[in-house]
């Protein structure tokens, strides 16, 4: 076992926590002490962070398609894929379900709508009145449900990779990589080793690109913190904590009974282990861009196999996203409330519902959330209140969309452990488990 790696990587983590703590200490002295001067430095900084969520987006399409490729190629049984792949979409709505109902439940518990008086509302919705319109008008060129279903399908591969376009990207993957599991062993295997050979170099570049992820995290923090207007986190302060209740609540039981019971793996010995991805998750507020280290940590430190992490993850980055489908039901209750609106059982299954499917269709980039839970809100009839109630808390948005991203990366990796254990792999985390796999060679490991 290379422990020189493994004590490298934990250093590698506790750097970017010290990094985020850092940043958000500097941005929080320098938004406090109106220092107009060290605001400029950070938000000078800030392209440093922008250039390493770039190059770490840069390694999604060549780490997805190889991974995928080997993964499902390798695999030898499409059999063995289709029950992975129902296994992932039923478990993945099943926790998205959950997630809605305790936004709901929160958000019923804590009321954070009726604590805003009527001059805060109306101040905070035409502070933010053109840049929510704008969102609107993004919402309203949302393709429809079919429309969606179809673009699965890739008319040009190599344009949905260019576009970053996850969905069709997986779609047309998994089925070229079918096709090479049927071909002639010789040919098979010659596609295969190349595309471990893609795999493995790409992990590399991943690897050298986290060394600069401190630095990275502390720039992108302590512009955004240096940036918030903190009057405005006081006026939706109680909007803000419900939305976390929700989501540490959804991430301690839903998350902790699946890990618990269905990976059968301790759950704080699992947060410290994938904590790289949710930090990561925190500071580009990106799913997508995270992938790679979510990949990368589902492997290395779960020791999840490459066919399981290499559907389960980038599926997820692009269909699962619990924090971001419980964020909008409270985002919902809390506008009804505002506006005096009741949301009676059936509007809030119907919630439950949109919500649900409204995360599927969000890609995963920052604050897409906002603009597909204009889908939401429209089908709960407020329509009328859509642009005023996105106004009224856009001002928060980003700091959520942090938070949220975290979670939906979270459950992303609870995900591949729990579709991992079922189909009975060896993810315990006994010394010489996960850690072990590290030294199996990709050829070995098939
Ligand atoms: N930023 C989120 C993600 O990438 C999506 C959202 O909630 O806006 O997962």
């Amino acid at each position: 076992m290379d422990l020189t790696k493994g004590t490298a990587r934990m250093q590698l983590y506790t750097k970017i926590l010290l990094g985020l703590i850092l940043g958000a200490v500097v941005g929080f002295v320098a938004n406090v002490a109106g220092l107009t001067w060290l605001q400029a430095v950070l938000i000078s900084l800030e392209p440093l962070g922008t250039a390493f969520i770039r190059a770490i987006t840069m390694i999604v399409v060549p780490l997805v398609v190889a991974s995928l490729m080997v993964g499902t190629a390798s695999l030898g049984d499409l059999a063995k894929l289709g029950r992975i792949g129902g296994k992932t979409v039923g478990y993945y709505m099943c926790t998205t379900a959950v997630a809605v109902t305790i936004g709901l439940i929160v958000s019923n518990f804590f009321k954070p709508g009726s604590r805003i008086d009527e001059s805060t509302r109306d101040a905070l919705a035409s502070q933010f009145e053109g840049e929510a319109a704008s969102r609107v008008v993004l919402a309203e060129e949302a393709p429809t449900v079919v429309e969606t279903l179809l673009s699965i399908i890739p008319r040009n591969p190599v344009q949905a990779a260019a576009e970053l376009d996850l969905l069709p990207l997986i779609f047309f993957t998994i089925v070229f990589a079918a096709a090479v599991s049927v071909i002639a062993p010789k040919r098979r295997d010659a596609v295969i080793t190349f595309f471990e050979g893609v795999n493995d170099a790409s992990m590399v570049v991943i690897d050298w690109i986290m060394k600069t992820a401190p630095y990275a995290v502390f720039a992108l923090i302590a512009a955004v913190v240096s940036r918030f207007g903190l009057d405005l986190l006081q006026s939706l302060l109680i909007y803000s904590g419900v939305v976390v209740i929700g989501l540490l609540l959804h991430l301690t039981i839903t998350y902790g009974l699946a890990v618990r019971f269905l990976a059968k793996l301790n759950f704080i010995e699992f947060l410290r282990r994938i904590a790289n991805a949710p930090l990561v998750a925190f500071s580009t507020s990106s799913s997508n861009a995270t992938l790679p280290v979510t990949m990368e940590t589902a492997e290395e430190k779960l020791g999840v196999s490459k066919p399981v992490s290499s559907f389960v993850l980038p599926l997820g980055a692009t269909i699962n996203m619990d924090g971001t489908a419980l964020y909008q039901a409270v985002a919902v209750m809390f506008i009804a409330q505002i506006y005096g609106i009741d949301i009676g059982i059936t509007e809030q299954l119907i919630v439950v519902l949109t919500a649900t499917l409204a995360s599927i269709g969000a890609a995963g980039v920052p604050s897409a959330g906002i603009i597909t839970l204009i889908i939401v809100l429209n089908a709960v009839g407020l329509g009328a209140q859509v642009q005023a109630g996105i106004a009224l808390i856009l001002g928060v948005d980003r700091i959520l969309d942090m938070i949220r991203t975290s979670v939906n990366v979270t459950g992303d990796l609870t995900a591949s452990a729990v579709v991992a254990r079922s189909e009975g792999e060896d993810i315990s985390f006994r010394s010489g488990g996960p850690q072990a796999r590290q030294e199996v060679p990709v050829e070995a490991a098939r």
